[in-house]
């Protein structure tokens, strides 16, 4: 019998848990409607928490026999007012309101707040903006004193206790590994994730730091540099060097969208996701993609095109946040990221390519990869690429290019399976290739992927492997293959 192969998503979807979505029946359900990667915020919860949920995750993801990866987003050092005696205020328009230094943490009211950041006095100057709560008010610096800053609201709202400061076009900035995080890093042992994302990243040696602290704890995650800082995405070296350090980055839009501003961050987007593929990074697109779902059943027109767009931008990932961790509707908002995204790929400029045409390679495996799609996104019968893989290098370097062929990481090592969770178009699949004769392996991925509904009797594969089967960075053989 004919059997049409799946449609298979190419978008990753990373979907942040929360108490809305951390029991083990909402984690199975979400992987059924199509998350990758679960993000664990360290911004909140216990590290107890997150060890169980970690656990949790790791159970479902294996009764559905899916590789899924986990991401442990440390919290850096986000800037933040202390809290208020009765838990919030409401500012008005013109208000006098200030930042103080010496009051006590939790003695906020309506003249002022605490802040936990002793540099204020010397890095806001008179004029500044100062916005409070991702930019939904807005304060204006009037006059700087020894240890308080007194402003007057431009955007006046509610202002709850803890609530995020930043300073429109950036400068706001301690250094990006506090204590806390390397107190987290090293309850990471427990949790073992895929994926160590570094918020406030301000230079290439945070990622250093941080990759040093978790090779000595013998944990090897794929590292994530958040940019959210005005600084890092207005100097090109600094950038740079930030994503050549890093094996992934996020387009972490809600802090940066405020310090930069909402008109800026399209372009800025744009840029990230095309410097991240061109350096074989990995890219997450984030926040507030698909907000109103925190309280509506359905997404906005405006939200679906959102993400449609971060697809077309070329990203791997699209972020879930509030909406899955704290949201109503954590299992529709997914299936419905889902079908924008889908909806997105069917568009002729997410499956073709440039194909790197005037760049040299570097390496065997590196012409292999690009070789690989080049010839399957030109060769009609070709259906697919197969790679068997032990580190994930091979197939990670494909999805670099876009293509609407599926690429198959067949690998016997979950840690790999897990982290090719986030590339987009890998299918991450598990297949020992060494409980085959040499001889018979090439046939042997055909008839699973045949088996699996991957592929259709007559269709032909692209196969990419090493000589040598097993050795990491070996790839050099590149075969088309009909599948019978
Ligand atoms: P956060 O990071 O949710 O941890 O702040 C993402 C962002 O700023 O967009
Ligand atoms: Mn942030």
């Amino acid at each position: 019998m004919e059997v049409n192969p799946k449609v298979i998503r190419r978008t990753k979807i990373v979907a942040t848990v929360g108490p809305a979505s951390e029991s083990e029946d909402l984690i199975a359900r979400l992987i059924g409607a199509g998350v990758n990667v679960f993000r664990l915020n360290f911004s909140h919860g216990t590290t107890e928490k997150h060890v169980k949920v970690a656990e949790r995750i790791r159970k479902q993801a294996s009764i559905a026999g899916q590789y899924v990866g986990i991401l442990a987003d440390l919290q850096g050092p986000k800037i933040r007012v202390g809290a208020f005696r009765n838990g919030s205020i409401e500012l008005d328009v013109g208000d006098r309101f200030r930042l103080d230094l010496e009051l006590e943490d939790d003695a906020g009211d309506i003249r002022g707040v605490g802040v936990d950041y002793a540099e204020l006095c010397d890095n806001v100057v008179r004029g500044d903006t100062l916005l409070l709560d991702d930019g939904r008010i807005r304060l204006r610096a009037d006059d700087v004193e020894a240890s308080a800053v007194e402003c007057t609201v431009l955007v006046g709202g509610q202002l709850s206790s803890r609530k995020g400061i930043n300073r429109l076009g950036g400068g706001l900035a301690a250094p990006a590994l506090t204590a806390k995080d390397l107190t987290d890093i090293d309850s990471l042992v427990e949790v073992n994730p895929d994926f160590v994302a570094i918020s406030f990243v301000s230079d290439a040696e945070d990622i250093f730091q941080a990759r040093g602290r978790l090779e000595q704890l013998n944990l090897k995650p794929a590292i994530i540099a958040k940019i959210e800082r005005a600084e890092v995405v207005g100097d090109e070296s600094i950038l740079h060097a930030v994503l050549t350090a890093a094996d992934g980055v996020m387009v972490a839009r809600g802090d940066l969208g405020v310090e930069v501003g909402d008109a800026q961050l399209i372009g800025i987007q744009k840029e990230l996701i095309t410097q991240a593929r061109k350096l074989d990074r990995v890219v997450i697109t984030a926040t507030q993609m698909m907000e109103s779902m925190i309280n509506s059943p359905m997404p906005t027109r405006a939200e679906v095109f959102d993400v449609a767009n971060a697809v077309l931008d070329g990203t791997d990932a699209v972020m879930l946040s509030a909406e899955t961790a704290v949201g109503n509707y954590p299992v529709e908002v997914v299936s419905a990221m889902a079908d924008a995204a889908l909806g997105a790929e069917r568009q002729r400029v997410a499956k073709t390519s440039k194909y790197r045409l005037d760049t040299a390679f570097s390496n065997a495996q590196e012409t292999i990869a690009m070789s690989a799609i080049y010839a399957a996104n030109h060769y009609d019968n070709v259906r697919g690429i197969a790679c068997l893989t032990e580190s994930g290098t091979t197939p990670r370097l494909m999805s670099r290019l876009s293509s609407g062929l599926p690429i198959f990481a067949l690998s016997h090592l979950s840690t790999t399976l897990q982290q090719l969770a986030l590339c987009r178009g890998v299918v991450p699949l598990f297949f020992d290739a060494d409980a085959f004769d040499p001889n018979s392996v090439d046939s042997r991925a055909i008839e699973f992927l045949l088996d699996g509904g991957f592929l259709s009797k007559g269709d032909s594969i692209l196969l990419t492997k090493g000589t040598v089967l097993g050795t990491a960075g070996s790839t050099n053989i590149m075969k088309i293959l009909p599948a019978y």
